[in-house]
């Protein structure tokens, strides 16, 4: 067996970039994962189910599979997506920034809408950035500089487990080298999680009430009045809380979907950064969203530099149109305004409103995933390609937008494709069927 050393975790926006990974002197068997969490090391480790889907299939009218070749699954997508008026080309998380470009390519050829895993996670706080910018850092900023950690409507000990080791409580950084002693921590959310568990204090927030408490958060920094309690919260818990971030020498809020989705989406983030920006008044202080997704920051890097938008890109006009709420996968699909579903890298199956995934259902589509998902099952063609991060590799956006470069750990199966494979397929053959 052979090890390979420094290898980037594919599974969420922390990109963890200190995994081990043995692999058999071939190449071929992933056998052992080191320093990953329980949800990183299933990742590389699903490579080798023995249940693994390795070809196309095409769903029957009796709703069966029927397996089909890569040329055929290429031929079906190509012809969907050139015939249909207004495609939808959704997902792009999982995924990496060379297959993120070729897609854009042919959806520009196409003209689909591209929409992202950001329209259902943090298109709110991409809003709010555009509304008043960020004042924000990079984690290794965080680990070695922050005192004062605020963890708003985010749940790390789950959703990204080593970031508290790796970047945010635990670690000793240069400035930081008490590691957990020498920093506050501090979590706003409504529900006792695990992490609350391990924060200095908790403040638990009305459910949909976070706009509130963050205005509280500035009137507290200036010493004036508030009311007795705001948002559930007596108003000598939000002085305490307000006089600790004040005092640090550094302070991070790291923010989730608890505030981007919940009640006011955009404006808590504007409130939320404008917190941020009064506090440099006292001290220094950053914002960072907590990217869920692998490599959903990547996709708005490539479709920042292509089309100047993050997520929700109209292109069917043959320029690049952007308005959330208009443009945004969901309301596309509840609208009718879509004709053809193409799916790559997420699983909107899973995390969308059951009517618009019928939607999904009731159209010409193709989910191109190397899992078995929600979306497989209700798309008419299904692609299995190789995992991005463990059978290939390419670059890759951490959630505080650095660039990281990934790596190929193990063979694919034999004759999988890769994602970049199979659209540069598609691009070519809809360049031919529209002689462009
Ligand atoms: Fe992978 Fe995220 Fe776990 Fe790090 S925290 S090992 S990037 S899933």
């Amino acid at each position: 067996t052979k090890t390979i050393t420094d290898v980037i975790c594919p599974f969420c926006g922390t990109l963890c970039d200190d995994l081990e990974v043995v692999v058999s002197d071939d190449g071929k068997q992933l056998l052992e994962v080191y320093n990953a969490c329980a949800i990183g090391a299933e990742k590389f480790l699903h490579s080798q189910a023995k249940d693994r889907i390795t070809r196309p299939r095409m769903r029957q009218e009796d709703g069966s599979w029927k397996e089909i070749t890569y040329d055929e699954a290429i031929e079906y997508t190509a012809q969907m997506l050139a015939n249909a008026k207004k495609p939808l080309m959704y997902g792009w998380s999982s995924t990496n920034c060379e297959a993120q470009a070729l897609g854009s390519e042919l959806g520009e050829i196409v003209g689909a809408v591209m929409d992202n895993t950001a329209t259902v996670c943090h298109g709110t706080s991409l809003i709010a950035v555009q509304d008043i910018g960020i004042p924000t850092c990079t984690l290794g900023e965080v680990k070695n500089r922050a005192d004062r950690i605020v963890f708003w409507g985010c749940n790390p000990a789950h959703a990204h487990p080593r970031h508290m080791s790796r970047y945010s409580i635990f670690p000793r950084g240069f400035f930081t080298g008490k590691g957990h002693k020498g920093r506050k921590v501090i979590v706003v959310d409504p529900r006792p999680t695990d992490t609350a568990n391990v924060a200095d204090v908790h403040l638990q927030v009305e459910q949909g009430r976070d706009y509130e408490l963050l205005n509280a958060f500035r009137v507290a920094f200036k010493g004036e009045k508030l009311p007795d309690v705001v948002a559930g919260i007596p108003k000598e818990k939000i002085y305490e809380a307000a006089e600790t971030l004040k005092s640090g020498r550094f302070v991070i809020i790291f923010f989730g979907m608890g505030v981007t989705q919940s009640l006011g989406k955009n404006h808590n983030i504007d409130e939320a950064i404008a917190v941020t920006r009064d506090l440099n008044e006292y001290t220094k202080a950053a914002i960072m969203p907590m990217r869920g997704h692998y490599n959903v920051t990547g996709s708005g890097q490539v479709w920042g530099w292509l089309f100047g938008f993050p997520f929700a890109v109209d292109l069917s006009r043959g320029y690049a149109r952007y308005n959330p709420g208009e443009t945004t996968a969901n309301d596309l699909l509840r609208r009718d305004e879509v004709d053809a579903v193409f799916v790559l890298g997420s699983d909107p199956g899973a995390h969308f409103p059951f009517s618009s995934v019928k939607k999904i259902y009731d159209r010409p589509s193709v989910a191109i995933d190397p899992h078995e998902t929600p979306t497989t099952e209700v798309c008419k063609v299904h692609v299995p390609v190789a995992f991005v991060g463990v059978e290939v590799g390419g670059c890759a956006y951490r959630m505080d937008n650095v660039p990281i470069e990934t790596r190929k750990v193990v063979e694919p199966p034999e004759g999988m494709m890769t994602d970049e494979e199979f659209l540069s397929r598609v691009l070519a053959r809809v360049k031919e069927i529209k002689g462009v």
